[in-house]
Formats: structure tokens, sequence, C-alpha cells
């Protein structure tokens, strides 16, 4: 199989995948979109191979819970996306996401499953019209949600059938009908073309459409729920481990599932914010899995701190990001968040933190509540980073 060019980060509405990786200061990056959600614990080692014989013997679990490899050559990458096919089937056309849950989750209203996937259907013609970054959030409002991902639409169940939906940011009430305004609404964000999101669409265009299937309703902030713990399910309970700063060495995940048939466990899904969701089994796989260094309790300060890989694998990179955020961890505070970034890019978390530490050629730039990109306040040596962050959190 041959591959696409490498996609330039800097292009808007670029979005890398299996066969159209993209050009990162490491080498190409493949996102990789496991088709049904989950793998057995099998594959997923046979995955973690895969990631250490092409790519850098890291593999990502990112915010929105798809796989990534980074560091893959162009003369490598098209070996490596036929070696992934050969273990798993690969998502493609429109993201439709549901929860890590999705089906088997007692709390939930409905399974979105089945609406999930007829939104995939309904759009499949027109697909090809859309955005790479288009997505859609069809979440039953079950244990472990996805409120905290960015979407172009969301449909979120608030009853058995009845659906909050909203566009980009904007709530625009209930729906009995969620088929119909997904069609509305892709469709007119298939007419803006592929550079097209859902912050471009005239929404007021669309009120005469909309008005018939939507009712007003009162503002609605679904609850942001950590993926890390123990969850029941309709039959067994699920385990949720976080990645530290979104990555695992392949070999820590190669032995997470050697280790999971002994702990019972029949699959793997990778869930939002970084983690790996483990369904069945009695439990035991916590403490192994701990050891291994997963992250298995929601108030470890890891999952409150993003982290690129910085110098140890980026060409861009001033200083060795990860194992900077592994040292301050401990001295962040409950409820603060910290990035640590290898440059002033910024790849692992775009947005603002409280406290943002940047990699420089003379030192570590402070920005406090901004982005890496900007103009830090200080220049810091190593040895004041622990003062600095104790400081800035007051
Ligand atoms: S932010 Fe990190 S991953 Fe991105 S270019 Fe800089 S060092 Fe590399």
């Amino acid at each position: 199989m041959s591959l696409a060019l490498p996609l330039e980060p800097s292009r808007r509405g670029a979005c890398p995948s299996l066969d159209m990786p993209m050009q990162t200061g490491d080498g190409l990056l493949a996102r990789i979109r496991i088709a049904g959600g989950q793998l057995d614990p099998v594959r997923l080692e046979q995955l973690a191979v895969l990631g250490g014989t092409y790519g850098n013997g890291v593999i990502e679990i990112t915010a929105r819970g798809n796989l990534q490899v980074r560091g893959l050559t162009a003369a490598l990458a098209p070996a490596f996306a036929s070696a992934v096919r050969q273990v798993i089937d690969v998502e493609t056309g429109l993201v439709v996401e549901t929860p890590p849950l999705a089906g088997d989750d007692p709390l939930e209203f409905i399974d979105p499953r089945p609406l999930a996937a007829s939104i995939k259907a309904l759009a499949a013609p027109f697909a090809h019209r859309l955005g790479p970054k288009v997505a859609v959030i069809v979440d039953g409002n079950g244990q472990i949600g996805l409120g905290a991902l960015k979407a172009d639409l969301r449909l979120v169940a608030v009853g058995p059938d009845i659906w909050l939906v909203s566009v980009g940011a904007t709530l625009l009430g209930t729906t009995r009908r969620p088929l119909d305004c997904a069609g509305v609404v892709l469709t007119a964000l298939a007419s803006l073309g592929l550079q097209g999101r859902a912050t471009d669409l005239p929404l007021a265009d669309l009120a005469p459409e909309l008005d018939d299937l939507v009712s007003s309703s009162a503002p609605v902030r679904q609850p942001v729920s950590s993926p890390i713990g123990r969850f029941p399910m309709h039959r067994g309970k699920a385990t949720g481990l976080g990645l530290p700063f979104g990555a695992m060495a392949c070999e820590s995940i190669a032995a997470l599932a050697d280790g999971a048939w002994r702990s019972g466990i029949s699959a793997f899904r990778p869930g939002p914010h970084h983690s790996l969701i483990a369904i069945g089994g009695d439990g035991s796989l916590i403490e192994e899995a701990s050891q291994i260094g997963f992250i298995t309790h929601p108030n470890d300060p890891r999952t409150r701190i993003s982290a690129c890989i910085g110098s140890d694998g980026c060409a861009s990179g001033h200083i060795a990001a990860r194992a900077v955020a592994s040292r301050l961890a401990p001295s962040l505070a409950p409820g603060s968040n910290l990035h640590v970034s290898g440059c002033q890019k910024g790849c692992a978390h775009p947005g603002r933190a409280e406290v943002t530490l940047i990699g420089r050629a003379d030192g570590y730039g402070l920005v406090i509540d901004g982005r890496a990109g900007d103009t830090p306040r200080a220049v810091l040596r190593a040895d004041q980073l622990e003062t600095a962050l104790l400081a800035a959190q007051g």
C-alpha cells in the first residue's frame, strides 16, 4: 500500500491518520482509530510490538482516545500501516465518538451506539466533503462522559428518548429527532467545504429547519468525569487506567496486555483524557498496572499535567519535558494544572494552562495563565522550577 504525502501540521484542518501520517519534529506521526473502539489483549500487545519496531518506542493515547505512534520514517510508514491492518480493523470516515463504556454502562440513559452508527451511515454519501477534523459526539450520559472534548455536533441523552443538541459551543435545546438534527447540521457543514467547522456555521440560517426539531432548553453543563477507577457495567466491572502525559513505552503496554489474561480482562478500550479502559476482570490488574507505571487513581497529579516528548524524541525540544513533568508532579497543588513544553510550539496542550514551562536554549520560560507561545514573564534555571511552581499556585 502506498501512502499519501505526509501532512504539514500547519495546514488548517490537517489531521493525521494511519494512511496520511503528519510530519512532526520527531518524524511522522500516525493516528490509529480502532474500529469498534476496542481490542483484545493479544492485539494490544501486537500493536505495542509494532510501535516499538516501526516508531520511537512509545504508544500515545490522545485526549480523544485514539492511539498514536511517532517517529515513523517515510520509508517505513507504509509497512507500518499494512502491519497494523493485519492486527486490527481501522476506522475511517466521519468521526462519530461514543464514550468507552457505551452499551455496557448501567448509568447511561440509552446506548448511544445505534444512533452513532445511523449518523455515520447518513453522512456516508457526503463524508468526503466534510473536513477531517469534523467530530460528532453521541453520549448516553453515563459514567465516563465526553463533555470535555470539543465537537462540531454533540448529542447528549437526558432521558431514554430525548437528547441535548449542541453545535460547536452553542446549546440549541432538546430534541426527540436527533438523527434529523444531525442531517441538517452535517449537510450544512459539508456545504462549507473541507475547511468548514461548526464555528463557521451561520446558525441563524439553519433556524427554519431546526426549529421544528429542537425545543429550547436551559443551559446544561455535562459533568466532566474521570475515566480512571473502577466502573460497574451491566456485566462485571471495568478498570480505567491513565497514561502519564498520554504516553507509555511500548514494552510497558505489552507488559500490561500480557498480564491482562491473568486478571480476566477480555478487552481494552482507549478512552478520553489519555486513558485505557480494561473490560472485565477482578480488579487485580490495578496493582500490576501501578507497578508498570500507569495512573490508577483519579487524583494523581499527573492527570493534570500536559507534557510533550521534548528533547527525548523531538528535534525541536530543548528539554526532556516528560521527565521534568514527572519531577514537578509532587509539587502541583490539588486542582491546579501545568503544561511542560519542549519548545514554544506547545504541541501537547494548545490551550491555556495555569502554569506553563517552556524549554528554551537559555532555560525554562515561565508563563502564568497562558500558552506555550506567549511571552514568558521569567526565564528560570532547572533548580528554580519547584519554587516557581509553588509560588505561582499561591
Ligand atoms: S512542543 Fe514538544 S513535540 Fe512539539 S515541536 Fe516542541 S518539543 Fe517537539
